[in-house]
């Protein structure tokens, strides 16, 4: 029977009303309780759970940390892991776990749901169940099949690194705009074998993160000469307009060149969800162009800045980073 370590980090799929009608995190076995259908399951549950239940939107790096802590003492003793997480962060968290943990041999399947658990119409007993059928399922030398970090939600197993939450109110509420689902689950199951991440690398676990990344969002309307630099910034994201354009401005200009004055990396990442980020297509994209700017790319925006704070965190030399954030080293970008 394959061995499965169920991690409990909180959410709605936990959740229930306090005393003043807000929904808030339940201990461990209230959840596990309310889905006797995991009894049914061949697989061995083991069941983890963290120090707090969270909302995820109280997720930190130092929570990842005690995640991938958690995974790398159990990586011997169990076959795989599904991971029981609020929608709101569970993009993030995916995204740090696949940059924290590579050359992953194992799948780690990350689930939750809109509804809780003991709700009637709740979406949370077919995510959880078929969770745990794709972090059991097998290839053909009895190794596990995924051997990723995966979002599963609503019938779709999403590469977790290329998947951002889509809304906060239907069922469907992952989507993965610039990567095929992995495998589908309806009357049938079906993997798409071929678009399987397989690490070539040996197991590397990287506990250190460097939250010193900033954010801009470019809008119509942005006064550029009362943009502050801020001192600890060590690589900005700027969010930029459709395929990575930016006004021609004098004034943005002068911004980014303190930015980089200021030894801060600047990466060019697109507003758009789908697509990816094209350094000078446009005459536009001009001004971007009079700095040294990184290109996210396909990547997400949960992905891109994710990296950033991993990357930064192994103490890289300039060049390097550059390079690795550039490439792809979980799957999250279209090399
Ligand atoms: N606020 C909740 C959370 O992210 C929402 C959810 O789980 O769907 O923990």
């Amino acid at each position: 029977m394959r061995k499965i370590a169920l991690i409990y980090t909180g959410g709605t799929i936990g959740m229930r009303r306090n005393d003043v009608g807000k929904l808030t995190p339940m201990e461990f076995g209230a959840v596990s309780d309310k889905v006797p259908s995991l009894k049914l399951l061949p697989i061995d549950i083991i069941p983890v759970a963290l120090s707090h239940p969270i909302d995820s939107s109280e997720m930190t790096p130092a929570i990842w940390v005690e995640l991938t802590e958690t995974i790398e003492s159990l990586m011997d003793q169990v076959d795989g892991f599904v991971i029981l997480h609020g929608t709101d962060t569970m993009a993030y968290t995916a995204c740090a776990l696949s940059f924290m943990i590579q050359g992953l041999r194992k799948p780690v399947i990350i689930t939750g749901s809109q509804l809780p658990v003991g709700v009637l119409r709740t979406d949370a007993i077919e995510n959880l169940v078929s969770a745990f059928e794709f972090a059991a399922m097998v290839d053909e030398n009895d190794n596990g099949l995924i051997q990723e970090v995966c979002i599963y939600f609503e019938y779709q197993l999403l590469r977790g690194n290329r998947a951002y939450k889509r809304s906060s109110n239907e069922f469907d509420a992952f989507s993965s705009p610039n990567f095929p689902a992995l495998a589908e689950s309806g009357v049938k199951v079906t993997v798409a074998n071929e678009l399987l991440w397989k690490s070539k690398g040996p197991l590397l676990i990287q506990k250190k993160l460097n939250q010193e990344v900033g954010v801009v969002t470019l809008y119509p309307g942005l006064v550029y000469d009362q943009l502050p630099v801020l001192k600890h910034w060590k690589v900005l994201l700027l969010r930029t307009f459709g395929a990575g354009n930016a006004p021609r401005s004098s004034q943005f200009l002068k911004f980014l060149q303190e930015v980089e004055k200021n030894g801060t990396i600047i990466v060019n990442t697109s507003q758009c969800v789908s697509g990816s980020v094209v350094p000078g297509l446009y005459d536009s994209s001009s001004t971007l162009e009079q700095v040294n700017m990184l290109s996210a790319n396909d990547m997400t925006f949960e992905s891109a800045l994710v990296k950033a704070m991993v990357l930064l965190g192994q103490g890289l030399s300039e060049e390097d980073f550059r390079s690795k954030f550039t490439t792809s080293l979980s799957g999250e970008l279209t090399d």
